[in-house]
């Protein structure tokens, strides 16, 4: 009888499988532009896990991993990607990792989860790898580079490895530092900013500075890492929504990032800012306070040649996204578009986008979308009893 591990294995191999490491750590997330890659554990959870929007690792232990366990996940991503090509072999498709290759591994409940997350990154092309949780950069950079070093020889066709960081710990590594990671195969650090703002940043207590992230992104940017920055729209709060605004504007000229990309706030329940909204601490802008925050932040960023993106659903223009400076002018008129609709126009282009009936203002102008648009909306208020900002509302929990 086969065991788990077993699939398309030959008995005559089956002793020298056994001895074999088939599965590795992996951590909750990764960004979302990272989905096609191969997630390496190399600390576990979170350092700081004080941010007030945040509580991905709430109650979890922040650790870094030995140089030997995260080399020990490599091996074992190699040898789950060797045994995915000997079934290839076995079932006649000469080793590719074909549709019926894919689909057996992915559907096989048998197997550790490690097939399939290999499977499906070799599908994606096999070239890209993330280096998980929170932030890397608490490994020494030598412990780094020899991480980088192995994965490189394990896997010689990958080209970007990538990793989160956090502004304070950025900061702490020098140009020849970065330069020498990008040498060994770091490709692309993506930082949290959140906000530009010092008010802002310490209301939500994120535990580093505006001058953090210049300092660091600078040091990223003139090592030749490429360096993507996420801004919260919304995280000011009505108060300081402004502030947040033009102060993360300032601090984007200042570093020039590869990327912005834009995270719409959403008050996650698991957050220390839900007990703020509740005792009247913190007041969330509006989805439109909120597009009116990125006009500003868009319109005030200058001297750089950053590529915005707004590369997820709890944004509700997925259409401002482009080149600076070029592509500015056509990213300030899709948020003008969007402005100038009734504020009616602009609940139904919400229900819409937040229903997945439409992506962008060219699908709300399509013929007969708004009646239907309209026709849900009635229904909606005829059976919701908080209308239909609530019922908007309510899909966004979905999303996160
Ligand atoms: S640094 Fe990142 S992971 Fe850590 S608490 Fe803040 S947002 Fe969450």
């Amino acid at each position: 009888m086969m065991s788990k591990h077993d699939v398309g294995i030959h008995n005559a191999e089956k002793k020298t499988i056994m001895n074999q490491a088939l599965t590795f750590e992996q951590g909750p997330i990764r960004p979302p532009s990272e989905a096609g890659s191969l997630l390496i554990r190399v600390t576990r959870n979170c350092p700081w896990n004080r941010c007030a929007f945040c509580g991905t690792y709430r109650g979890q232990k922040f650790s870094r991993r030995s140089i030997e366990e995260i080399k020990a996940d490599v091996d074992a991503a190699k040898n789950v990607a060797d045994r995915i090509k000997e079934l290839s072999w076995q079932i006649g498709d000469g080793g590719d990792l074909t549709q019926r290759v894919l689909t057996q591994v992915v559907h096989d409940a048998g197997l550790p989860d490690a097939f399939r997350s290999v499977a499906l990154w070799l599908a994606s092309g096999g070239d890209t790898v993330f280096l998980q949780d929170a932030n890397s950069l608490m490994l020494s950079t030598e412990s780094l580079l020899q991480v980088l070093n192995h994965i490189r020889k394990t896997f010689p066709r990958v080209e970007r490895i990538t990793s989160y960081a956090r502004a304070r710990t950025l900061k702490g590594k020098s140009v020849e530092d970065y330069t020498a990671l990008k040498a060994a195969g770091l490709t692309r650090l993506h930082v949290g900013m959140e906000s530009g703002s010092d008010r802002v940043l310490k209301m939500i207590n994120k535990g580093s500075t505006a001058q953090d992230l210049i300092d660091g992104g600078r040091k990223v940017v003139q090592a030749g890492v490429s360096l993507c920055l996420y801004i919260m729209p919304g995280i000011g709060g009505v108060e300081l929504s402004r502030e947040h605004a033009l102060e993360s504007a300032r601090v984007v000229s200042a570093i020039n990032p590869d990327y912005v990309r834009f995270r719409s706030l959403y008050v996650r329940r698991r957050s220390d800012l839900v007990d703020m909204v509740q005792e009247g601490r913190f007041e969330p802008p509006s989805e439109d306070e909120m597009v009116r925050e990125i006009r500003t932040i868009v319109e005030n960023i200058s001297g750089v040649t950053t590529t915005l993106v707004s590369d997820h659903i709890l944004n509700l223009l997925e259409e401002v996204e482009g080149k600076l400076p070029e592509d500015k002018e056509r990213m300030l008129a899709v948020i003008d578009d969007y402005l100038s609709l009734s504020d009616d126009d602009r609940l139904l282009f919400q229900l819409g986008r937040r229903g997945g009936a439409i992506r962008g203002m060219d699908d709300f102008r399509l013929p007969g979308v708004r009646a239907r648009l309209e026709a849900a909306r009635l229904q909606i208020e005829s059976e919701t009893p908080g209308g239909l900002q609530e019922y908007i509302h309510a899909i966004k929990t979905r999303f996160v």
